[in-house]
């Protein structure tokens, strides 16, 4: 059926001598009266709103505005003189010419190029889920050979009932009729530019322009459910405390089958009783006796990966410090290892039995035993800070 056009200056509500700005300002109210987001559904809105964007484009138009005047709609021809909108992306794009200029059209582009792709995407995918912390500690044992780690998470998973829609069973999802399936809703608001839109989220259906008609019974209607889940990580060797592993899609499940968050691994490294960590070199203090170090000795020590030897040379004097090469924790980029230093402390014994003091006092009448000027300590040089400065630099 063809319909008789109406007459474009009625459409607009304007004079037939009106200005410019008086058309302008006339087609801007029409739009935003008729705009389809203020009346989803609505068919007639949505010819009203057709109609007034082909008034406008003709009567802004001084040379397609006359021809209009002498011979009517059949003085101007279809597709070249005016367009038969059939698409609203066509329409918005001509809305937004209309605030050309100002700072407003910027806020216009936005709200009807990018706004409207954004929320068509987010009108698949649901809500995202979030990222989720967890803290995982990890030994200097487990540090040094890099450990897979079970971890207990719990967090948001996917509803098995409904795989994640919220709907239950053979309910389809219904357009929301807060936004008309736009996820968002535009209010015209006044600045000193002029008008312009604001939009924010809909809150009916949080932004996904879509409702559940009936929810599955199982998750609410979330197409999620709170509960805890076994994920594995693997710990490469070399982390540290503070390093956080990121584990991809594992975090929250998202509502209504959006993506999912991440899991993040923080790093926690516990205290060990043996063990000091200096960046990827272990620290050991280990006593001594006193007939070891003037004698010298082969031990074994504990080291992360299993017990290890050990040689002290002769008259190694308390405070000296090690070097046990490779002994130490793998960097994180696997290129080098660091090393056990041993920190040797020599003991004095606190318990003495009456024949182990009269060897001591004899001991001590040698010449060699004594101390003498211009002998040097361990530490006698620098301050205990200042050499083991030295050692990790
Ligand atoms: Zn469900
Ligand atoms: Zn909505």
């Amino acid at each position: 059926m063809i319909m008789a056009k109406r007459d474009y200056y009625e459409v607009l509500g304007v004079p037939r001598n009106a200005s410019v700005d008086e058309i302008k300002k006339s087609y801007r109210k029409a739009a935003m009266q008729w705009h389809p987001d203020r009346n989803p559904g609505n068919k007639d809105a949505e010819e009203k709103f057709k109609e007034a964007a082909e008034a406008y484009e003709v009567l802004s138009d001084e040379s397609k505005r006359q021809r209009y005047n002498q011979f009517g709609h059949e003085g101007l021809r279809p597709g070249a003189d005016f367009h038969t909108y059939t698409n609203f992306d066509d329409i918005f794009r001509h809305f937004s010419d209309i605030f050309g200029g100002g700072i407003g059209s910027s806020i216009f582009e936005d709200v009807f190029t990018g706004g409207r792709s954004h929320s068509r995407s987010r009108a698949q995918t649901g809500v995202h889920g979030s990222d989720q912390k967890i803290r995982l500690k990890l030994t200097l044992e487990e540090i040094a050979t890099g450990v897979e780690k079970k971890l207990k998470v719990k967090r948001y998973k996917t509803c098995d009932v409904c795989s994640g829609s919220g709907a239950k069973a053979g309910s389809l999802k219904a357009t929301c009729p807060a936004c008309g399936g736009k996820g968002e809703i535009r209010q015209v608001a006044r600045s000193v530019f002029g008008q312009f839109v604001s939009v924010t989220m809909c809150n009916n259906c949080d932004g996904e322009g879509r409702i559940i008609k009936e929810q599955c019974s199982s998750c609410g209607g979330e197409g999620r459910v709170h509960g805890e889940t076994t994920i594995k990580v693997n710990v490469p060797a070399g982390v540290s405390e503070g390093n956080y592993i990121p584990l991809h899609g594992q975090g929250n499940a998202g509502q209504r089958g959006g993506p999912p968050g991440d899991l993040i691994v923080m790093v926690e490294e516990e205290p060990h009783k043996i063990f000091t960590r200096n960046g990827d070199d272990i620290i050991l203090d280990l006593l001594f006796s006193y007939p070891q170090a003037a004698l010298g000795a082969e031990i074994e020590v504990p080291t992360l990966t299993g017990r290890a030897k050990l040689k002290i040379e002769s008259g190694t004097q308390s405070g000296k410090i090690l070097r046990m090469r490779g002994k130490g924790i793998p960097s994180l980029r696997g290129d080098y290892r660091g090393d056990q230093l041993v920190r040797i402390n020599v003991w004095i014994p606190t318990h003495l039995s009456k024949e182990d003091k009269e060897l001591l006092r004899s001991l001590g009448k040698s010449d060699n035993i004594q101390p003498h000027e211009g002998d040097k300590s361990a530490h006698s040089d620098k301050s205990f800070f200042e050499k083991m400065k030295d050692i990790f630099s």
